[in-house]
């Protein structure tokens, strides 16, 4: 990057250290048992995609830190569940005005620290996080359990109680909304969390921990814990106290925590990775399809676990759908994220480009074609240009692995059951999307599709009151909706005998 670049990051990391927490030291702090406890020994430098420079110390939180958390999140839960829901619901609506007030320096710590461009971090992503703790408030006091005709002289009644403690390990794309999708249910659930972001984008987890404690919330009921996964999301995974396990990032990673879950019998919900279908039938809206596809491929540099990264293409309209992409490809800017012009910005870290470079140099070893697309990427930092390959076969790495990067696969298809065939053929089964004016065509593909979310016409819709998560390998448990309730509490079932009850056996007295 250029220098006047390196100088705009500077400034802006300047301008976030104000709102950061400190605590002493020169590392950041961890919010622990509701203080900001000075940061280090164990420290990991937190870097700019962009520029490449170092944004600040991070901690490493020790297992012993995490005890710590654990134990205050104990008691703090068990207050905050015998609080009257309304009063829940007031401090989790203060969150959301506190993420509305402090947008900019919130949308600014994730621009820095993922390159996500400022335009989306500041307005949409930081909106979308208010909205979760807005949406879970309305929860807090409609908690309801269940009564059961069971028999007569009996009375059964299904109650449903927090986990107590949840962990909650994020991965590092959409820091915030990820770590608010995390929290805002199982708070209003009645637990305690205790959140570890990811060690490549942990700033805005640190603020958002300030506004919790800004708003109220008792002292431990939520802990910001920074640091590895083999080190402190390890401790918190293996934590007798932590009862449920809320995890989203990468399957190879949610594998080895569920199976360690499972030792411990423990419950889990894993929100994994995707390689998920756009199909495009010729009576679609091209113009529609076009800005979509484009979108959904390499809307925040491809770094998007729904994004669309196959393309399935009816052979009619295969050319022109093509010819329509290029023409929105050529005028996107990658660019600066901090400039509010920027569409795509780096990639995450230089780990994530090589990465990507590699599958890329596997699609043309494979026999994939690249298909023109001059656009100009800046000078260093870790940008990639958007990639796409026709002549991609089913069975290459390319169309098989999820990539995490500006790269899209073209298919072609001739009839419905091959575009289903294609479609449903890959480990994940996250989202799909649809193209088509039919709705018969479009009702009977979203039954076919082996997939969590379908969209018919549309990409990207999300609400937390509809449910969210993966088939197959893509996941294990929903996020938001009322399914959520469900995911963060215990059942208890509660058997009242309204008569006198006997055992079956005081009827067959056994004579001495
Ligand atoms: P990773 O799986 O690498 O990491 C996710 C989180 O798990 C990080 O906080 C990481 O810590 C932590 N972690 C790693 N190893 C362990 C372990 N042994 N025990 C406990 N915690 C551990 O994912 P990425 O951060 O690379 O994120 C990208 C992935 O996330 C993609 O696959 C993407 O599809 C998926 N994702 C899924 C979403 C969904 O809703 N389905 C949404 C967003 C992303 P650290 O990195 O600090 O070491």
């Amino acid at each position: 990057m250029r220098n006047d670049a390196e100088a705009q990051h500077a400034a802006a990391m300047e301008k976030l250290r104000s709102a950061l927490p400190r605590a002493g030291g020169t590392a950041l702090p961890n919010l622990v048992a509701g203080e900001w406890v000075p940061g280090g020994p164990d420290t990991r430098e937190t870097i700019d995609p962009t520029t490449g420079r170092s944004l600040a110390d991070v901690t490493i939180a020790a297992p012993s830190t995490v005890d710590h958390a654990v134990a205050t999140a104990r008691e703090a839960g068990a207050r905050w569940w015998n609080t009257d829901g309304q009063d829940r619901s007031r401090a989790m609506r203060k969150v959301a005005d506190l993420i509305r007030d402090r947008a900019d320096y919130l949308g600014l710590a994730d621009t820095l620290d993922v390159g996500r461009p400022i335009r989306d971090t500041v307005t949409r992503d930081t909106e979308r996080a208010a909205r979760l703790f807005e949406y879970w408030a309305g929860a807090t006091d409609r908690l309801r359990g269940a009564t059961v005709p069971v028999q007569p002289g009996l009375f059964n009644v299904v109650l449903r109680e927090p986990y107590g403690v949840v962990g909650a390990i994020t991965p590092w794309n959409y820091p915030l909304t990820n770590a608010a999708t995390k929290l805002a249910p199982a708070l209003a659930t009645g637990n305690a969390v205790v959140l570890k972001p990811a060690e490549d984008s942990p700033l805005s987890a640190l603020l958002l921990g300030q506004c919790l404690l800004d708003a109220g919330l008792p002292a431990g009921l939520v802990s910001v814990l920074t640091g590895p996964g083999d080190v402190t999301g390890e401790a918190i995974v293996g934590h007798p106290a932590v009862e449920k396990i809320t995890f989203t990032g990468s399957t190879e990673v949610g594998r080895k925590i569920g199976s360690r879950c499972g030792e411990l019998l423990k419950s889990v919900s894993l929100e994994l990775g995707g390689k998920s279908p756009m199909l495009v039938f010729p009576d679609a809206d091209l113009d529609g399809a076009a800005d979509a596809a484009v979108y959904t491929a390499f809307l925040n540099a491809g770094q998007t676990c729904t994004a669309g990264t196959r393309l399935l293409l009816h052979q009619s309209i295969a050319d022109d759908m093509l010819g329509r992409m290029k023409e929105r490809l050529a005028v996107l800017r990658i660019g600066d994220p901090l400039d509010e012009g920027t569409d795509i910005g780096p990639i995450v870290s230089q780990r994530q480009l090589a990465t990507v470079r590699a599958y890329v140099a596997s699609g043309l070893e494979q026999g994939a074609k690249p298909i023109d697309v001059a656009l100009e990427v800046p000078e260093g930092g870790c940008f990639h240009p958007p990639v796409i390959f026709t002549d991609v076969e089913p069975t290459m790495r390319i169309a098989q692995e999820e990539i995490f990067g500006p790269v899209l696969s073209v298919f072609v298809f001739d009839d419905v059951g091959k575009a289903v065939d294609l479609a449903n053929d890959t480990p994940y089964g996250l989202a799909a999307s649809i193209w088509t004016s039919e709705l018969a065509l479009a009702t009977e593909l979203a039954a076919a599709l082996q997939a969590g979310i379908v969209w018919t016409n549309c990409v990207h819709m999300l609400h937390p009151g509809s449910p969210y998560g993966g088939y197959k390998a893509s996941g294990v448990g929903l996020e938001m909706g009322d399914e959520a309730i469900g995911q963060h509490m215990k059942t208890k079932s509660v058997w009242t005998a309204t008569e006198d009850w006997r055992s079956p056996w005081a009827s067959v007295r056994h004579e001495l």
